[in-house]
């Protein structure tokens, strides 16, 4: 499998799930654009990561869910590459809550950020992926997005639009050969999890056929090979890294 040749923009990308994708892809040949919200050392600190072993990289800081942030982000990397070819949308947050305690704003953000921020990159990479007939878009939902969770009303909404909105553009932008495509992971140990009380994160464990956690680059792997030439009829789909939690 190898990405040498391919641009790649990976949001959120400074810690957790992205860093290992930017890691990965990077790993792979790529070059990459690390997309940070406010984490600026971290983001940097995954650039260093990838020149050390003598790749390309590049941070870039953007609020997903701003269009104009948005616009300027894909400016910058034309501007430094000087083609797209990957879009991995995966920056998201969480604000949990029961539903009749759940505060507007926090229902607000996280769709902006979660869903928003998706069609925000999307559109923008479509755009330019359209032109030369060739691309992949990787979105990050959730296994709350199929099957729901408690206390995670705006978090499963928005992973589950993120679903079918994938599907959706994958059937639009078949006939121009870009590859739609989503990954769901289960409970994979990052800060967004690490965060979670204990019990919370026990009940999780419990409902794992395997047993464990999952792994930020066991979340990469998947998307290495969504993002290469290996994966060119697969399109639409909703591919699970979650230890067996959705069967
Ligand atoms: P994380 O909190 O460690 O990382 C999220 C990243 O997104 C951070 O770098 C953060 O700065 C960035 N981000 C947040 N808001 C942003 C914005 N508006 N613009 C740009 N960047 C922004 O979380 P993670 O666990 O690595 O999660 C990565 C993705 O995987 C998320 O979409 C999350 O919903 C999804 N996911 C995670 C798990 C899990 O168990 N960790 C499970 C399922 C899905």
């Amino acid at each position: 499998m190898e990405l040498k040749g391919s641009t790649a923009l990976i949001t959120g990308a400074s810690r957790g799930i992205g860093r290992a994708i930017a890691l990965y892809l990077a790993e792979l040949g790529a070059q990459v654009a690390v997309n940070y919200a406010s984490s600026e050392d971290d983001a940097h600190e995954v650039v260093e990561l990838i020149k050390n072993k003598g790749g390309r990289a590049v941070a870039i800081k953007a609020d997903v869910a701003d269009v104009q942030d948005v616009e300027s982000m894909f400016g910058k990397v034309l501007n430094e590459f000087g083609d797209l070819h990957i879009l991995v949308n995966n920056a998201g947050i969480n604000r949990d809550g029961l539903l009749i305690r759940m505060k507007q704003e926090d229902w607000d953000a996280v769709l902006d950020t979660n869903l928003r921020g998706v069609y925000n990159c999307s559109k923008e990479a479509a755009r330019i992926m359209i032109r030369k007939r060739r691309g992949k878009i990787i979105n990050i939902s959730s296994v709350v997005g199929v099957s729901g969770n408690a206390g995670q009303s705006n978090y499963a909404a928005a992973k589950a639009g993120i679903i079918g909105f994938s599907k959706a553009i994958a059937r639009e932008l078949a006939p121009r050969n870009i590859q739609v495509n989503v990954v769901a992971p289960g409970f994979i140990k990052t800060d967004m999890t690490d965060r979670l009380p204990e019990r919370v994160k026990q009940e999780m464990l419990n409902q794992i056929p395997l047993g464990r956690y999952g792994k930020p680059n066991e979340v990469a792997y998947i998307v290495g090979f969504l993002a290469s030439d290996k994966s060119q009829y697969i399109t639409g789909q909703v591919i699970h890294v979650d230890g067996g939690m959705i069967m």
